[in-house]
């Protein structure tokens, strides 16, 4: 069995101080991996108190952002090191399939450190001249202790985006992985150690959110909490941090639109739209899980779709040629199963899959869903499903496609279709959403801004918007001369 997950705190591994574990299982048969240390209350104190006495009397946040760099590439290089190991547990953990975790998310996560560590350097303040008077001037300081919170898809890439820009920083941080993937994040501590971080610049807490979360978002010492979950779990972090006023980053849900022209390259458009909603086992905050498609194409496409949606590949994640694997856990699997009867009670039309697939008996399976006959005002259209299922919902004309577009509480990500230039520039100019890709999957560059609108997020990470989020600004103004103070009681 797999060595027992524990806390990293101040470079060592721990037991929960009350000794809990919880099981961690694989979903490809819901087997246990191995234990999990389940934190609460004083473990997550103990993190904090570690982190911040790294940061009141370590070397990190005193380092020069050159030095944190060279570090931080250290870590990038063994995370490329030990890619294997890391894909090993992630797709253990989590079901994704090898490809995409082998050639997407681990590259990705050593990319996150080399690209933060080496944005640090460049990062400068700004001077306003007030001639003969005033020099102003602004830096970036570190801002303290950050309470990292990720959830359980891609959970290597996410801890990596910001453990990476936040340590680059100078902080440091106490990161609380998803109680369903805390595997990969194990092998972070483990890359670290070997790194030679200063202890306690980077500490993990495991466990549930309630007990594990929860007192990290409470805590007095913790300034920073950069969060990627659900809305509603936002929320609630919010509310729990208000008596300590803390600096939120929120990456939260999405139901994202895939707008199809009929001017579009429809082979491109099908292939995007496909990877789009069933890669990452349909898991994925920014899929295009509402395809809002031209009546004059809508038959043809959806045939098309249709047919490639069957041959989709569901099986062993391990397996290099699986294209989907099993949903993160039972009750996930419970979850997106459920929404098969809503979209049965809304009559809509399951045209493909909607149950486990009838060869994978075991497991938490579920085969890759297309469904249509949907109005934009079905729950199924509506509400995020996180998982591989499709909604289609044909459109008359532009000011249709931007308004069923629009119709929905979330604002994460947009996908566009469409060769007319004119269009393009103007419909994505509407859409209300974080991010829009046009005649594209979701590719990042990593110095764009990232996040959502409405119901999908608080914020942007991603190039210097990661470092306003992690860096404290002060602005010092310096007198040069003489000039004119009012005086009182003369
Ligand atoms: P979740 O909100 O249930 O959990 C996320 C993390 O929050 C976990 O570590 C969990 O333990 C913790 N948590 C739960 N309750 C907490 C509390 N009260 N206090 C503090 N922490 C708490 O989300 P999930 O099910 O793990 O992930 C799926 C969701 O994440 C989806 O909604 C998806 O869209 C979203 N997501 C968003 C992005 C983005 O960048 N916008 C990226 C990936 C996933």
């Amino acid at each position: 069995m797999t060595k027992p997950v524990l806390h990293f705190i101040n470079n060592q591994f721990l037991a929960s101080i009350d000794e809990g574990v919880f099981d961690t299982l694989n979903p490809s048969n819901n087997a246990v991996i191995t234990q999990v240390a389940s934190g609460t209350s004083p473990d997550v104190d103990r993190a904090v108190k570690a982190a911040r006495a790294a940061f009141d009397e370590g070397p990190w946040p005193k380092m020069t952002p050159d030095e944190r760099r060279k570090v931080l590439r250290r870590i990038g290089d063994l995370i490329i090191k030990h890619a294997d190991a890391i894909a090993e547990a992630e797709i253990a953990d989590t079901g994704i399939p090898a490809s995409q975790i082998k050639k997407g998310a681990i590259p990705r996560a050593a990319d996150n450190f080399y690209f933060f560590a080496d944005y640090a350097v460049s990062l400068t303040g700004e001077l306003y001249q007030a001639p003969n008077s005033f020099m102003n001037y602004s830096l970036h300081r570190p801002v303290g202790v950050a309470g990292l919170i990720t959830p359980w898809n891609t959970p290597f890439m996410l801890e990596t985006w910001k453990v990476a820009p936040c340590l680059a920083s100078g902080n440091t941080c106490v990161l609380k992985p998803a109680e369903w993937s805390p595997l990969s994040a194990q092998k972070l501590a483990e890359i670290i150690l070997e790194a030679d971080l200063p202890p306690g610049v980077f500490n993990i807490v495991n466990g549930f959110g309630e007990m594990a979360g929860a007192p990290l978002v409470a805590h007095p010492e913790v300034q920073l909490i950069s969060f990627t979950g659900e809305t509603t779990t936002g929320m609630d972090i919010i509310r729990n941090g208000a008596a300590t006023l803390k600096r939120y980053s929120m990456e939260l849900g999405g139901k994202s639109p895939n707008i199809i022209f009929p001017d579009a390259d429809l082979d491109r458009a099908l292939d995007g739209t496909i990877f789009q909603i069933f890669s990452l086992n349909g898991e994925r905050c920014t899929a295009g899980s509402r395809l809002i498609l031209h009546e004059s194409i809508h038959d043809q496409f959806v045939e098309r779709l249709a047919e490639l949606v069957k041959r989709i590949r569901v099986g062993d994640p391990v397996d290099a040629a699986t294209e989907v694997g099993p949903l993160i856990h039972p009750d996930h699997w419970n979850r997106v199963r459920g929404y098969m009867d809503v979209a049965r009670e809304e009559r809509a039309t399951i045209l493909v899959g909607g149950d486990r697939p009838s060869d994978l008996p075991n497991g938490n399976f579920f085969a890759p869903t297309l469904i249509t006959n949907v109005r934009n005002e079905m729950r199924i259209a509506q509400e995020e499903i996180f998982g591989p299922v499709l909604v289609v919902i044909p459109f008359k004309d532009e000011a249709e496609a931007l308004r069923l577009a629009n119709d929905v509480k979330y604002g994460l990500a947009a996908y566009l279709w469409t060769n007319d230039l004119t269009r393009a520039h103007r419909v994505a100019q509407k859409i209300e959403s974080g991010m829009v890709w046009v005649n594209s999957h979701n590719v990042r560059d990593l110095r764009t801004p990232f996040g959502g609108s409405k119901f999908s997020g608080i914020g942007r990470e991603g190039g210097h918007f990661s470092f306003e989020f992690y860096t404290e600004v002060s602005t010092i103004h310096v007198a040069l001369g003489q000039h004119h103070i009012p005086k009182m009681g003369a």
